[in-house]
């Protein structure tokens, strides 16, 4: 097959919905599946399937942004004043530090940017199609049009469709025409003037299949498709914004006018009744503002944030919104589905029962070898072939046989029924052929069955039907024995040996079928709720993932409870629950238990129990609710379209990547890749380690602000000298202080990190500890400030070495403070604690030059006012800093041995 030609070319004006499906495919020229040549023509011709996305802001904007900032105003009236004054150096370095300021903004927010377009990148939406090689999962980038794509309740359609094959097909379309209730989809062609709402024949790009399943030809991709024409952009609105982040934005804010209102103040009543020079009063009151202005923060905190998402991304935990970060951090329950995510969702048929016999399957993974052998040897009964039967054509899996090891497309128990049935008899691999499949009723996790509907060359007709055992069997009024013979069903004996399956760990699902009369060409489910005939049920094992088991018990040491909340059978719940190391295994609720209460009663009960089985999404919204009203702070995941609801109202909703619905994933705040359960106890971890860093960030630059801020009021409130001029300040907030504080935003997480319990959720980052240590080291930062000065002129007389001895006291302060922060409530001297992380030790060796300069080399001199120092001056400034770490070392031992963050792992 090729590109279609210029003639078939013309996608736009074409009415794809008043074709017929065989039109539509003879104007794309793609009778069938297309091959790969054909793709590959197409995607040149017609470019991938993408929206061009809104264009990022540019970096001239970005540079735009830094200059709207408050403390950029402060710094260019002063520039100006100073300017005007003709006080040039002044002039020339407070520019120099806006240009710097200007350019750590710059690039810090740029970093932020491209984790946050790592994360979208990482979120690219998926499409299934049929090629001419089989059905693939592909990126919906690669759709061309002709492409034949399969839709399932939960997709975002990947491009417009012509409709080919609907099952109850519905669609939400508000996305383009705002009508919020779902339209039913319907292959018939429509009127060509029919407005976009009418055409029930296509599917529109960017519309959510909310039930049915379909097929059919894709005929516009990219910005060619509906959605492309009306909007043309995609535009993703997320920014690095927490509730957290947003209250310090407005106590920096709030902060930074309360210190223009007091400098204002004190330079009137300075001009009224000191006796200081104009000029010199105004640099003193311009270094006042510099120094309690926390400037840095919203930066820093911004980056620490950033590289948390950063860091969750590469444990398979994708955010996508960002106040989930610091939620993370307070999750006290986490509730999870089973399969898949705490299995590992390889399923294998390892025993099966038809004709009231039991039979063992050998054999491992998805791999045909393996053999079927029951209580009379290898000879298998007829039972057991109508049941591989209706296995392998009620199913929608392709198994990959020329891969090694051989792979499914699909779901993996269905994949495992099509294994199951080339080792129950080889001749069933050709067996779609022949029973050419004529309609279906496609599973659904509210009525847990699916059935399809049949005809052979002969023209037979027959419903074959797989679910939930006790789903089927009341559907079922008899059963097929051992010869294929036909006996009223008794459901007992059925029951027990289910039950006896299920406590084996297995997962048990049950299989019948429905003769029809050879005209029936359609099926509903009111067709298949009575007189089927049973055929048997197949346990499939589905083995714990052992990474979950070790997960689960952090989780429990964190102070975390973890439920398991299950579609599954209750003592396949229960069996897999003990093996996985829950906690209350003992007591298993299902769906139907549930129903029995009222939401008083769920409080206490979802308290108690771990283990929740044969439930449905509305059951998953009931007991997020339950547990936030027993004050948790909840993680719940989910796939399905229908469990979008519980996603949003959870804490934490958590889609899964791989096997999760499109509706899932765009409802949740966080997406897992592998969907494994040992990903979101790492994700906690992460989201722990961010909020530590945060408050660190926060314990770190606030007392500087502080130490040097109260400095300059007591030396003005006493008519002292200044012993940090206006000048001095600046390049000690702009420069050193900023290398130092950035390095918090990389560090690693702390060894007792999942041994605490959960922060409660109200805790705010400014909480007494944070708040008791700034003011601590504000005030050892200013009593290390002045010894320094007073040190310095008792010694020389000269102002300048005294004010060098300050400014490199009070740096050498943080550099020791920095190690102290490092650890906040456990102590920091240990080795691993002096010894650093690479990136400390970078930031120590630049403070160190950047110090250097200050100090000795005189260009700098001139410009700040500094002087050399010499050893005995270097010796007092680093005893400071040592005393610092020391006097903390000291507070964080004695508060330590008062009171133990450590808990109990959760009973
Ligand atoms: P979890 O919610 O932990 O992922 P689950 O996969 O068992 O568990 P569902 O997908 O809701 O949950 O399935 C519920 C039940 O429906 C299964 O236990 C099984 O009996 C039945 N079932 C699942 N998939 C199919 C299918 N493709 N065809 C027929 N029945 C199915």
């Amino acid at each position: 097959m090729t590109a279609p030609t210029s003639e078939t070319d013309a996608v736009h004006g074409v009415p794809w919905h008043n074709l017929s499906p065989g039109d539509v495919r003879g104007r794309l020229d793609a009778g069938g599946p297309l091959d790969a040549d054909a793709v590959r023509q197409r995607l040149q011709h017609y470019g991938p399937n993408q929206l061009p996305e809104a264009a990022r802001r540019g970096p001239m904007a970005r540079l735009g942004r830094q200059l709207k900032n408050f403390l950029i105003y402060v710094l260019l009236s002063a520039a100006l004043i100073t300017a005007l004054l003709g006080h040039w150096m002044d002039t020339v370095v407070i520019l120099a530090v806006v240009v710097v300021q200007t350019l750590v903004g710059f690039l810090q927010e740029g970093k932020a940017e491209q984790a946050l377009a790592a994360i979208r990148h990482m979120l690219a939406p998926q499409a299934v199609v049929l090629r001419s090689d089989g059905r693939h999962t592909i990126a919906a980038a690669e759709l061309v049009p002709g492409d034949t794509l399969l839709l399932e309740p939960g997709d975002r359609a990947p491009a417009d469709v012509r409709l080919e094959r609907v099952h109850g097909l519905q669609v939400d379309e508000a996305i383009l025409t705002g009508e919020s209730m779902a339209v039913d989809k319907a292959v018939a062609s429509e009127p060509e003037g029919a407005a976009l709402g009418d055409q029930r024949s296509m599917v529109f790009a960017g519309t959510m299949v909310t039930t049915g399943t379909a097929q059919g030809v894709v005929v516009r991709t990219g910005q060619a498709t509906e959605i492309g024409r009306i909007s043309g952009l995609l535009r993703y609105t997320d920014t690095l914004k927490t509730p957290l982040l947003e209250q310090i934005d407005r106590f920096a804010r709030y902060l930074s006018i309360l210190i223009i209102v007091a400098a204002v103040m004190i330079f009137l009543a300075g001009t009224w009744f000191s006796g200081m020079a104009t000029d010199e009063l105004f640099m003193a009151v311009v270094g006042l503002t510099v120094a309690a202005i926390p400037e840095g923060l919203p930066a820093i905190l911004t980056i620490t944030l950033a590289i948390g998402v950063r860091r969750m991304a590469t444990r398979k935990a994708v955010v996508r919104r960002m106040p989930v970060i610091e939620t993370l951090g307070a999750v006290s329950v986490i509730c999870s589905d089973k399969t898949g995510t705490l299995t590992r969702n390889e399923m294998t048929v390892t025993a099966l029962v038809a004709g009231g016999e039991r039979f063992e399957v050998t054999g491992t993974g998805y791999s045909p070898d393996g053999a079927v052998s029951g209580p009379t040897g290898q000879k298998l009964s007829p039972a057991v072939g109508e049941l591989a039967l209706a296995g392998t054509l009620c199913n929608d899996a392709h198994l990959k046989l020329q891969q090694d090891p051989v792979r499914v497309e699909g779901d993996p128990m269905e994949g495992a029924l099509k294994v199951l049935a080339l080792k129950v008899d080889n001749e069933l691999a050709g067996v779609d052929g022949q029973w050419r499949r004529v309609d279906e009723v496609p599973f659904d996790a509210d009525y847990r069955f699916m059935a399809t509907l049949h005809h052979d060359h002969h023209g037979h007709a027959m419903v074959y039907l797989k679910g939930a055992p006790e789903q089927v069997l009341a559907m079922c009024s008899d059963a097929m024995t051992t010869d294929g013979s036909l006996q009223p069903l008794d459901a007992g004996p059925w029951q027990k040996k289910i039950d006896d399956m299920a406590a084996e760990g297995l997962r048990v699902l049950a299989f019948a079928r429905l003769p029809v009369s050879s005209g029936t060409s359609s099926l509903a489910i009111e067709d298949v709720r009575q007189g089927l005939q049973f055929l048997g049920v197949a346990g499939f094992m589905d083995p714990p993932r052992p990474e979950a088991v070790k997960a689960i018990a952090d989780c429990h040491d964190a102070g975390i409870r973890v439920k398991m909340i299950t579609g599954d059978h209750a003592r396949t719940a229960g069996a897999i629950a003990s093996k996985l190391g829950l906690r209350e295994t003992g007591r298993v609720l299902t769906g139907a238990d549930l129903d029995q209460v009222d939401d008083r009663e769920l409080v206490n009960l979802a308290a108690t129990v771990d283990v929740f089985a044969r439930t449905s999404p509305e059951h998953k919204l009931r007991l997020v609710k339950a547990l936030q009203a027993g004050h948790g702070v909840v993680a719940m995941t989910g796939d399905g379209v229908n469990d979008a609801p519980a996603l949003k109202r959870a804490d934490v909703g958590i889609a899964m990547g791989l096997k999760g619905s499109e509706a899932a994933r765009e409802a949740a705040s966080m997406v897992l890749l592998d969907d494994n359960f040992a990903s979101i106890a790492a994700a906690v971890r992460e989201g722990r380690t961010v909020y530590d860093n945060l408050r660190k960030g926060l314990a770190f630059l606030l007392p500087i602000n502080g130490g040097e801020s109260v400095s300059l009021v007591v030396a003005l409130l006493l008519g002292l000298t200044l012993p940090i001029t206006a000048l001095q300040i600046l390049w000690v907030n702009m420069v050193s202080s900023v290398v130092l504080a950035m390095t918090l935003a990389f560090e690693p997480t702390e060894g007792d990190v999942m041994k605490r319990p959960p922060r409660a959720r109200a805790e705010s980052l400014l909480q007494g500890f944070v708040v008791w240590r700034v003011l601590v080291v504000s005030l050892l930062f200013l009593a290390g400030i002045f010894a320094a000065w007073g040190w310095g002129m008792g010694r020389t007389g000269e102002l300048e070495y005294a004010r060098t001895m300050a400014v490199n006291t009070l740096v050498a302060m943080e550099v020791f403070y920095l190690f102290a922060v490092r650890y906040l409530d456990t102590p920091s001297i240990t080795l691993r604690g002096v010894v650093g992380t690479p990136i400390v030790i970078g930031a120590l060796v630049a403070v160190v030059i950047l110090q250097s300069l200050f100090t000795w080399v005189p260009l700098f001199n001139e410009a700040f006012g500094s002087a050399p120092m010499d050893l005995a001056g270097l010796a007092f400034s680093a005893t400071a800093g040592v005393a610092v770490l020391i006097l903390l070392e000291l507070e964080t031992r004695v508060r330590s041995s008062f009171s133990s963050r450590r808990v109990d792992p959760v009973r």
